[in-house]
């Protein structure tokens, strides 16, 4: 766990969060500030700051939260109308906690281009 890192603190459990999911390497939780009616973020429990130190070691886990997200797009019965997964990534990207997340929204019509 990296010190000082709140997605770390959420995922071993000492800052609270409305948990949807959890496994032995992954925790899915509400976005306390939702941007959509639902606003899930997928995490690792593993701490990888983003998705630019991913390593090959890490494929299979990537893989997975993909494959979690969406099943709990399925699990919320958005998945049918559709959904959207976002990772920011850096300053530009709107990257503002550095702790992979792969952010799970819908429930409403998603715009593109992104803002
Ligand atoms: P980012 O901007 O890094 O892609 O996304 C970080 C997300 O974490 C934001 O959508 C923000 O609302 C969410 N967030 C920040 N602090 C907390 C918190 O303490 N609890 C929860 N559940 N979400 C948080
Ligand atoms: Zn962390």
């Amino acid at each position: 766990m990296a010190a000082e890192c709140l997605f770390c603190r959420i995922a071993e459990g000492t800052i609270p969060a409305t948990t949807v999911y959890s496994n032995d390497e992954i925790v899915a939780f509400r976005d306390v500030n939702p941007q959509a009616p639902t606003h899930i973020l997928v995490i690792p429990r593993k701490h990888i700051a983003s998705i630019l130190e991913l390593d090959p070691a890490d494929e299979a886990l990537a893989g997975r939260l993909l494959r979690t997200a969406a099943a709990i797009a399925r699990a919320e019965k958005i998945a049918d109308r559709g959904f959207r997964l976002v990772l920011n990534c850096n300053r530009e990207g709107g990257q503002t906690v550095f702790h992979l997340h792969v952010h799970l929204v819908g429930g409403r019509v998603m715009s593109w281009p992104p803002g």
